[in-house]
């Protein structure tokens, strides 16, 4: 299996590919079990990044001893964690290399070319994946509210395009990429919400808060006072009482020396944990730092938008003020559920709409096509089915705001919706009865309005009862005359009556 990989690797030159090819043929790796009660038995696991890359890496393989492959850069230690600052160096820099140690699956120069081929394609993914000017404005926030991974950014067509993506089980596993979606949208809805934080009023409104929060800590302070105070007495009392037994009474002095260092311990750990309380205080703002930052908020707006500012400068503000961005996509529907974290620990959700590429992907798919075949039998024409579906908040899939003659037309042909010829299916009428379309011409009205009006139950209406199920409205002289009088009240009137729950002014005409 090891002789694979390195087969496999020399054929296809990239970590990906091979691990792609392992998952495609359901092959697993076996892996040595180093510690716990089966230490030493081999294990089958699902092949991953990270083991494919240690076996490639691995001099031992090249029949190589080598020891000091990781040497510590006191650069990169972190104080106070003793495991960090460890990086892999190069095999000139190891302190002990003997090759020829052992038989070996590769030779020596074949270990090196692979070691080369894996720094180039580090190199060439560091040049293509992440431009430091890129317009992804959000990577290194984004976390997947799917799995909990990072979430990168991609570019596309240089870096116009670019979408976010959570590749975790893909890079680590070439499974499934999780979710992904469009980075203008999320930029869009996330810079809007900052700058509306960092607005005059908002900002008015944390400063004060702040101040809230430090009065809250004044009287926390207090409380902390007390119990140490408490605490003092309490182990100066244990103390006397030791100190006034007589020396005979060892039982008993034992016994009180003993309360006193529990009483020491007690009082010991409550101050510690007063420190670690005045540690955690939250900086505060002087008077003239306060002052800076109003006037920072006024120019904000103007300052994001010029020129001279640059993504790094946009990305570094956003970085001040949001600590996190939770991304879930519903399915893979437009809908996105976005949650921000801000630094203060403060949290708000929303909805936002992704561009989607299918019209199934929709959420509304399903409603859309009822509206629609609905619209078909009603007759109407391609343009009053446009109309009637921006005012109904209908959206086509992909970047667009609004429906085309053309958009409307493919999709009734694709969901093979055919309006029947009118005269054929229709049944005779009785008398003071109208087909809609006609009675809309008599009217001087849009057929669309006037269908909206039957759906509202504003006029007195039915359907042929045989499909299709062309509407009929009833209207005799004096109805008619109501409905033109109604025709020219703006529409806003009417809504207004309705909403405040009055019975409407129109009268539905009598049986
Ligand atoms: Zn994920």
């Amino acid at each position: 299996m090891v002789q694979l990989i390195f087969r496999k690797f020399e054929e296809l030159g990239t970590l990906n590919a091979v691990l792609q090819y392992l998952v495609t043929h359901h092959i697993q790796i076996g892996v040595r079990v180093l510690s716990g009660p089966t230490k030493g038995d081999l294990e089958w696991h699902r092949p991953n990044r990270a083991t494919l890359q240690n076996l490639l890496r691995h001099p031992t393989y090249a029949g190589a001893y080598a020891y000091g492959r990781r040497q510590v850069d006191p650069r990169k230690k972190k104080a106070g964690r003793p495991h960090t600052g460890r990086v892999v160096k190069p095999c000139e820099e190891w302190l002990v290399l003997i090759k020829d140690h052992h038989p070996a699956y590769i030779s020596w120069e074949k270990y090196q070319q692979n070691i080369a081929q894996l720094k180039s394609n580090q190199n060439r993914s560091n040049e293509q994946g992440h431009p430091r000017q890129g317009v992804g404005l959000l990577c290194g926030l984004l976390v997947c509210g799917r799995c909990g991974g990072r979430m990168a950014v991609q570019y596309s067509h240089g870096q116009d395009h670019h979408r976010y993506i959570c590749a975790r089980e893909k890079v680590d596993y070439g499974g499934e990429i999780c979710q992904h979606l469009s980075g203008a949208c999320l930029d869009e809805y996330v810079v809007d919400q900052v700058l509306q934080a960092l607005e005059p009023a908002a900002l008015e409104l944390s400063l004060a808060a702040a101040r809230h929060l430090e009065e809250d800590r004044l009287e926390l302070d207090k409380v902390w006072h007390q119990r140490l105070e408490r605490a003092q007495f309490e182990t100066d009392r244990a103390r006397r009482h030791y100190q006034l037994v007589e020396p005979e009474n060892r039982l008993v002095a034992r016994q009180l020396a003993q309360e006193w260092e529990a009483k020491l311990q007690a009082q010991q750990q409550l101050q510690e944990d007063y420190e670690r309380f005045c540690c955690e205080k939250p900086k505060q703002l002087s008077p003239d730092q306060q002052q800076q930052i109003r006037r920072l908020a006024q120019d904000l707006p103007a300052l994001w938008s010029v020129p001279t500012t640059t993504q790094a400068q946009r990305k570094e503000i956003i970085r001040q003020v949001i600590d996190k961005i939770i991304v879930t996509v519903e399915g893979t529907s437009e809908q996105v559920q976005v949650m921000i974290e801000w630094s203060g620990g403060f949290s708000c959700q929303a909805q936002i709409i992704r561009p989607v590429a299918k019209w199934t992907q929709l959420s509304y798919y399903p409603q859309l096509c009822e509206r629609l075949e609905q619209l078909v039998e009603a007759n109407l024409t391609t343009d009053e089915i446009v109309d009637c579906l921006h005012q109904e908040g209908f959206r086509p899939p992909k970047r667009r705001q609004t429906f085309t003659r053309e958009i409307v037309q493919t999709l009734i042909r694709h969901l093979g919706l055919r309006p029947r010829p009118l005269p054929k299916a229709r049944e005779p009428l009785s008398e003071h009865e109208w087909w809609l379309p006609e009675l809309a011409v008599t009217l001087g009205m849009p057929t669309v309005t006037l269908y909206n009006w039957v759906r509202r139950g504003w006029v007195k209406a039915r359907q042929q009862p045989t499909s299709p199920k062309h509407w009929i409205i009833w209207a005799d002289e004096i109805e008619l005359e109501r409905l033109r009088t109604h025709r020219q009240r703006p529409v806003g009137d009417i809504l207004r009556q309705r909403w405040k729950g009055k019975v409407p002014t129109i009268a539905i005409p009598p049986e």
